[in-house]
């Protein structure tokens, strides 16, 4: 299914953080928000997912979703992995992902352990006492879990080393193929370099430029952006 976003306003008092983006993620499309510390990447997928009020259009397969509450869009298949990997740390990873199952609208067409293997030797470990790498592959299974149709994903390789960088481009590259529409935050370049993705350059809150990741201009682009 397609996300829609026209003209996205996220406010937190008097400061504007997100002012009036529009973006449109495809079903096997991985669109990349990427800018300066403060651009206001977090506030679009929170505005997004219905953790901040916002106004604009959000939609997704044509079904509205703007103005419904944050648990709606996550069973009309809005799938969010937040920043800093919200897992329940004192359940098992199995008991993470069947919560997550059990509040799915329907079974996920995908299997999250055939996506992230991993993650079965891991079944009956607490979440808690999981590496930070493991805790972010858990993170994205218990989205997929879900049975969503679009997953937002903010920096899911924050301080991740780099073999579980290259992991976590696979996956995404894995959740992109297998026809998801993939809204991804990044500060590391080059994931939406080798994912090719498509490129939302945002800047106090506003689309700067749009390009693809491997156009030679994007890191002249961002090194402006961020400089600014
Ligand atoms: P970062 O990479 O640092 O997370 P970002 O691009 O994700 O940055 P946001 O976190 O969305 O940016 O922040 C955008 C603007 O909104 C910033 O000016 C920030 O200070 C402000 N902001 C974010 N969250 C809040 C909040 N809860 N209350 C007030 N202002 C906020």
């Amino acid at each position: 299914m397609t996300l829609t976003v026209t003209e996205l306003r996220v406010r937190y008092g008097g400061v504007t953080a997100v002012d009036g983006l529009s973006l449109t993620v495809e079903p096997g499309q991985c669109v990349a928000l990427l800018g300066a510390n403060g651009a206001g990447k977090t506030s679009t997928l929170r505005g997004i997912g219905g953790l901040e009020p916002s106004t604009g259009g959000i939609q997704l397969g044509g079904k509205r979703l703007d103005g419904t509450p944050a648990s709606r869009r996550a069973r009309a298949g809005l799938g969010h992995v937040l920043e800093n990997r919200h897992v329940f740390k004192s359940l098992t990873v199995a008991e993470n992902l069947k919560v997550a199952a059990g509040r799915a609208s329907e079974p996920s067409p995908v299997d999250p352990l055939g996506l992230l293997p991993e993650l079965r030797d891991l079944l009956h470990r607490k979440a808690g006492g999981l590496s930070g790498g493991q805790q972010q592959m858990l993170a994205i299974a218990r989205a997929v879990a879900g049975a969503p149709q679009a997953i937002m994903l903010d920096e899911p390789t924050n301080g991740l080393a780099p073999k579980l960088v290259d992991r976590t481009v696979g996956i995404l590259a894995d959740l992109r193929d297998a026809g998801f529409a993939i809204l991804l935050v990044e500060q590391r370049l080059e994931v939406a370099q080798q994912l090719d993705a498509d490129v939302v350059v945002l800047r106090h809150g506003r689309a700067e430029r749009r390009l693809r990741g491997t156009d030679p201009e994007l890191p002249d682009v961002l090194h402006t952006a961020y400089l600014s």
